[in-house]
């Protein structure tokens, strides 16, 4: 089965201590559907200016991506600026320029209306509500967020979780939203508000699930060197939506070793700038990393 991801298509530029990378191909969405892409069929939703590359184009081709609905616009594509600091835990945005995105209105051909699984990746509320109204009754909904919407736009977020199976959010996020300090207390009170699968993200701590089957503690996959940690949560919730599209069975028998998955993709894009080394990744090496935390985990 295919899934659905909205989100934003960008060019990054990334300053770590050791150097700088400018205009990457990036965007929550753009870094959900490469990772997705490993396991199942995507349909891209998003925007683009007429200085994007070509070559990121391309790219999403060799991915087998299908951008029927990927609009490209007179104007600009969106940018984003940002700087981490000597540890590569914090990281600070230096830019945002909208660009074509500032009026993007998404639209979804015929064909995608009815795409089984839809990952709402990171973009304003209300233009994932606009995703939600032009589709049918798919299987599985997941949204992701970030703190600007928990800043901007909380009542259309919090409207949005009763239109969602599963929502993703990192520790501070969830902090932010529910005021608790204690991740099982906010996961309880995050059900509250909707969905019935919420997946709190710890960054190399890994990931918490709570969901109709209980809970699922799911690792990170231990790396030794980070170069650029941009995109890692999107390529996790983007390779943990694709495994599921791709399995046999229900969503509660598979979201585990999906978020496994996930993991293991996420690690791949923190070995390199921007999808730099996420997109040289074969299906052998995702299932070589996925055993080895499988052996890391068993007692
Ligand atoms: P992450 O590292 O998972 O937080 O995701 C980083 C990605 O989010 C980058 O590729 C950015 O292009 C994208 N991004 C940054 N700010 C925004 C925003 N306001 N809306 C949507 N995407 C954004």
């Amino acid at each position: 089965m295919s899934v659905l991801i909205v989100g934003s298509t960008a060019l990054d530029s990334i300053k770590t201590p050791k150097t700088e990378n400018p205009r990457l191909l990036g965007g929550s969405a753009s870094h959900a559907a490469v990772a997705a892409s490993f396991f199942s069929p995507v349909k891209l939703i998003g925007v683009v200016g007429d200085d994007f590359p070509k070559k990121y184009i391309q790219l999403y081709r060799r991915h087998k991506i299908d951008l029927a609905g990927l609009q490209i616009l007179p104007g600009k594509t969106f940018h984003w600026s940002g700087e981490y600091e000597l540890n590569m835990n914090h990281r600070r945005t230096l830019l945002t320029e909208l660009g074509v995105f500032e009026t993007f209105t998404p639209h979804l051909p015929a064909s995608h209306k009815a795409a089984p699984f839809v990952l709402l990746a990171n973009i304003a509320p209300s233009l994932q509500h606009h995703v939600l109204d032009q589709m049918g009754r798919a299987k599985f909904v997941v949204a992701d967020t970030m703190d600007l919407w928990l800043n901007i736009a909380l009542a259309d977020l919090v409207k949005l979780l009763k239109r969602i199976d599963g929502f993703v959010l990192n520790d501070s996020e969830a902090h932010q939203l529910t005021k608790e300090d204690n991740v099982f207390a906010a996961l309880r009170k995050i059900h509250k508000l909707g969905p019935k699968y919420v997946i709190i993200k710890k960054g190399s701590h890994g990931s918490i699930l709570s969901s109709p089957r209980g809970f699922f503690i799911c690792p990170a996959y231990p790396l030794h060197t980070v170069v650029d940690p941009t995109g890692a949560g999107d390529s996790f919730v983007g390779g943990m939506m694709g495994y599921l599209a791709g399995a046999k069975g229900s969503v509660d028998d598979n979201i585990r070793r999906a978020m496994i998955h996930g993991s293991v993709v996420a690690s791949f894009c923190c070995e390199g700038f921007g999808l730099n080394r996420t997109t040289k990744v074969k299906r052998a090496d995702i299932d070589r990393r996925v055993r080895e935390l499988e052996k890391l985990t068993k007692f």
